[in-house]
């Protein structure tokens, strides 16, 4: 498979999405150049694509770490975990850490709630506030 598809659920329909190995843009599934970074798909190496996407979470461009934590929370990797929860610590980036925080709501390991507990105790902005609420919702 030269191009990353992943289910996602959207209003009960299963949609089958496909991503840019490289870039994670969204591409079509015939696509093998990406349209946006202009990769070849066929030619990117063999790093795993979680690898690939726990990389491109700490990637400079901001839209990239965004769409890397969104699929990994959409494939619920437990792998992801430990650097999801950096990018929460470390990451500037209000943003990217929501939707660090939405991952791993999606994911949906139980042992993160008193880590978001622990977060919204000190006062994040208003982005990473919602996220953490909602990702205790889901988890809870
Ligand atoms: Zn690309």
């Amino acid at each position: 498979m030269d191009v990353l598809g992943v289910f996602v659920f959207i209003e009960n329909q299963i949609m089958m999405t496909y991503f840019c190995r490289n870039c994670w843009n969204e591409i079509n599934e015939r696509q093998s150049v990406c349209p946006q970074c202009g990769a070849k798909q066929s030619e990117l190496d063999d790093e795993t694509f979680v690898a690939k996407l726990i990389r491109a979470l700490n990637h400079p461009e901001p839209q990239t770490p965004i769409r890397a934590a969104y699929i990994l929370g959409k494939l619920r990797t437990n792998e992801a975990i430990p650097a999801l929860l950096d990018v929460v610590h470390k990451n500037r980036d209000f943003f990217i850490v929501a939707a660090a925080i939405d991952a791993l709501g999606e994911i949906g390991n139980r042992k993160i709630i008193k880590e978001l507990q622990e977060l919204l105790i000190q006062n994040p902005p208003l982005p990473i506030r919602i996220a953490a609420e909602r990702a205790i919702r889901n988890l809870g």
